[in-house]
């Protein structure tokens, strides 16, 4: 644990006791912080209350005798609407922060040279923030993985000269954390994701540019518009910035040319790493993901031969166009994680024949941008709320059925497969869709993904 030591003997309210917001509250009080707690489910408080966290309804709080209000990075800070604490905090002038921040005044404190590479992105932060640890950890370094990547940052040993920190940050985190500042901040794409919570394309995207507004070395994709001009302005401003890029050459930075990754320096370009032949890298969306790995892991001091063996033996990541089951020419693909359109297409691009499970509560767009891919679709089993929607979208293009439930979908995919004599074929979950209408979260909805294939007569199982 990083105990929080910038509020030590102050006063501080905290909403949220969810995971990462308990352990929040348990990193406070351990750096001698006075906490009052609170969250909306009677559940959390109590449980809060039995470990030792000071607990107290904050509506009726005295909030001029805070010093900070901690936000768990799930509750609204400004859309749809600012949640009613938020509105309390800033009546009473209070700051408003999150667990990020004060992960970064902690390091400022204790330890303000320790490498800290920070990650965001619309798509392939998980990734990215995975394969930057590995490289680190399978070098010997001393690493420290966390953030939205699913272990909370504060849970995480201390700051110190030679450890390393490898933080995966959404746009809520960084809405959360004015001061970040990491030694390397990566941008890796931009595309319309939870507006719903941002309010506007705009708005979303000038949360991400804060996080390598403030970086020593700022690593930008630049394939897309809006990152584009991000690069570009923190470059005026003075930054160091790398740009890479996974659809055009550069004259400086690094690009994917095919599987190879390459380093432009002065308008000159060698092969930096080829990813042909790693099977945890397929596809172009992956060389971003390393492309800026590559640059994140040089910018920390990292040799080049140790990054290569890094993305040569990089594991890889559950639910991320995983293979987890295989049945003759038939191999089953968990995607789950794929809760976008655009998080899908990498998937559907990687396989020439596909049965197709798609679904569960749809986001903005739909599946409308993924029509370049209908052709390879054999067949589409559409499951949750959005099966209506993806329906018409299919129309008359795709063949489909809507199968409610994944269970469903999963045995009626492998049933059409198996009487297909195509060649090889993929019954794959991506679901460009989040799962919250029928599961907890997609980590949830990727495993029943797995014991169903695993149901299956005949399959041999990967994992
Ligand atoms: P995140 O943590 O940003 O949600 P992940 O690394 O978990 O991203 O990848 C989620 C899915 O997004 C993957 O299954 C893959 O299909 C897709 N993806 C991964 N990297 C990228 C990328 N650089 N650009 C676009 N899509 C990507």
């Amino acid at each position: 644990m990083i105990p929080v030591t910038t509020f030590s003997g102050k006063h501080v309210a905290l909403f949220g006791l969810g995971g990462s917001g308990l352990a929040t509250a348990q990193a406070l009080v351990a750096g001698g912080a006075e906490v009052t707690a609170w969250d909306d489910n009677p559940d959390n408080v109590a449980k809060a209350a039995a470990g030792g966290i000071g607990t107290g309804d904050l509506h009726h709080a005295d909030w001029t005798a805070f010093s900070a209000f901690v936000l768990s990075p799930g509750v609204p800070l400004t859309h749809p609407k600012p949640h009613w604490t938020v509105e309390l905090a800033q009546k009473a002038g209070v700051e408003i922060i999150g667990d990020v921040e004060l992960f970064v005044r902690e390091r400022a404190a204790a330890a303000p040279d320790c490498p800290f590479i920070a990650i965001t992105g619309t798509n392939g932060k998980s990734t990215t923030t995975a394969l930057i640890a590995h490289i680190l950890t399978s070098s010997g370094r001393d690493t420290q993985l966390g953030g939205n990547i699913g272990t909370a940052v504060l849970t995480l040993d201390p700051p110190a000269a030679s450890r390393f920190f490898v933080v995966e940050c959404s746009s809520y985190q960084i809405d959360l954390a004015p001061t970040i500042n990491p030694s390397a901040g990566i941008l890796l794409n931009l595309t319309p994701d939870h507006l719903d919570r941002h309010g506007s394309m705009e708005h979303y995207a000038e949360i991400k540019e804060r996080l390598i507004a403030g970086s020593d070395t700022a690593i930008v994709g630049v394939d897309d518009v809006y990152t584009e001009a991000i690069a570009d302005r923190a470059a005026l401003a003075g930054r160091h910035v790398i740009r890479i890029a996974r659809h055009r050459p550069l004259g400086q930075g690094f690009y994917a040319d095919g599987t190879r990754i390459m380093r432009a320096e002065g308008g000159l370009s060698s092969v930096f790493a080829d990813l042909d032949g790693i099977a945890t890298l397929r596809g172009n969306h992956n060389a971003q993901n390393a492309a800026a790995a590559i640059a994140a892991c040089l910018a920390v001091g990292v040799s080049e031969s140790e990054i290569r063996d890094g993305l040569a033996s990089f594991p890889g990541l559950k639910h991320r166009m995983q293979p987890v089951g295989r049945k003759g020419d038939v191999v089953f693909v968990n995607d789950s994680k794929a809760t976008n359109a655009d998080a899908a297409a990498p998937a559907l691009s990687s396989y020439d024949r596909i049965y197709w499970i798609a679904g569960g509560l749809p986001k903005e767009g739909g599946i409308t941008t993924l029509a370049p891919f209908f052709p390879k679709i054999a067949k589409a089993y559409l499951i949750g709320e959005a099966a209506p929607a993806f329906a018409a979208t299919l129309g008359d293009v795709v063949p489909f059925e809507i199968s409610g439930t994944l269970e469903q979908a999963v045995a009626h995919a492998a049933a059409d497969a198996a009487k297909d004599e195509s060649g090889p074929l993929a019954v794959m979950l991506s679901p460009a869709c989040a799962s919250f209408d029928q599961y907890k979260n997609f980590e949830v909805r990727g495993d029943a993904f797995v014991s169903h294939v695993a149901a299956i007569n005949g399959v041999t199982m990967l994992i």
